[in-house]
């Protein structure tokens, strides 16, 4: 992990209805959440931009409208529309006061105390929301080493991979685990067709021949939100083709370039996949140009695409 871990800002929560500081936000161990991970979650970045004084949350509206789709799945019924998930997310943040990057992780979970029920319904449903303090989760610098994981993806009907379900994460954990400690930085997951997926917490795209090529949703992958975002930024700023397509493992080893994207990873190029060169082992060029663009979007630099970045604090005190 790089980035700062330690910040002296207080840290709080919005749980069970209330900003609360965030040693005190606690479920109870019976919670059927806790057991059985019957919980839907998002990750959402809080970007800081210095020179205004205020970060930007990025695509936060995106964010809780997969989110609902998710409880949706889950028989998990919230009281709040997207609209107030975002108000309660900005406040939380604004109460904070962070000068730095942040994460934040909202969860809604079946808050029930009670075990030995595989039923989803009659259960209650919890929401919590809190932000950490968060840099880099992979080395932007570099170009990550990848392994095709001997884990598969789950399908859509065995554990649905689309939506962010806190159980289903146990096979992510488990591909990520084994990687690491084989010395890899990251795994790929492959679906149960044999085709590429993605990464445990990223998903994947490639540059062959001049065109950018990603696997559809079909193929079991997470709808990232960070992948909408670099597929609109390569159809309008870069002006390559972009292809959503089966993608066969020993396409990686031969393709050009090669990146994953998401909300924790940002966008972090591979440059070896299984002990093979892609392209020349470092940044590729059109992935270092991307990796401009992106960051200046995420920071609220790029007037053209304002609209995916909530300001926080919303209004600046005059000096
Ligand atoms: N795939 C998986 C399995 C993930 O966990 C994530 C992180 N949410 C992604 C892809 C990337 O999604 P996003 O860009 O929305 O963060």
């Amino acid at each position: 992990m790089f980035g700062k871990e330690v910040s002296y800002m207080p840290q709080l929560a919005f749980h069970k209805g209330d900003y609360i500081p965030l040693e005190q936000a606690s479920v109870g161990i019976m919670t059927h959440a806790f057991h059985y991970g019957t919980a839907i979650f998002e990750g959402i970045r809080g970007n800081w931009n210095a020179e205004e004084g205020r970060g930007y949350i990025f695509r936060l509206r995106d964010h809780y409208e997969r989110m609902l789709r998710g409880c949706a799945v889950l028989h998990l019924e919230l009281p709040y529309s997207v609209e107030e998930l975002c108000n309660i997310t900005v406040e939380m943040v604004e109460r904070c006061g962070y000068s730095e990057d942040i994460y934040i992780r909202p969860l809604a979970y079946k808050s029930t105390e009670r075990v030995a029920t595989l039923n989803l319904n009659n259960l209650d449903t919890g929401f919590t929301v809190f932000a950490i303090p968060f840099g880099a989760y992979m080395d932007l610098e570099a170009a990550a080493h990848c392994c095709t994981s001997s884990w598969r993806r789950p399908e859509d009907n065995m554990i649905p991979p689309g939506i962010k379900i806190s159980g289903g994460y146990v096979n992510n954990i488990l591909a990520k685990t084994d990687a690491v400690a084989a010395g890899f930085d990251e795994a790929i997951l492959l679906n149960q067709a044999g085709y590429v997926c993605e990464g445990t917490g990223e998903n994947l795209f490639i540059i062959r021949n001049g065109r950018l090529i990603t696997p559809p949703l079909e193929d079991n992958i997470l709808p990232g939100i960070t992948r909408s975002t670099i597929i609109d930024v390569v159809r309008n700023e870069i002006g390559i083709e972009v292809e959503e397509r089966h993608i066969l493992r020993t396409e990686l080893y031969v393709s050009d370039e090669m990146f994953l994207t998401g909300t924790a990873a940002h966008l972090t190029a591979v440059g070896k996949v299984d002990n093979r060169s892609i392209g020349d082992g470092t940044i590729g060029q059109i992935t270092k140009e991307l990796q401009k663009i992106y960051f200046g979007i995420i920071r609220g630099r790029n007037p053209k695409y304002l609209h995916w970045c909530t300001p926080v604090p919303k209004r600046l005190e005059k000096a």
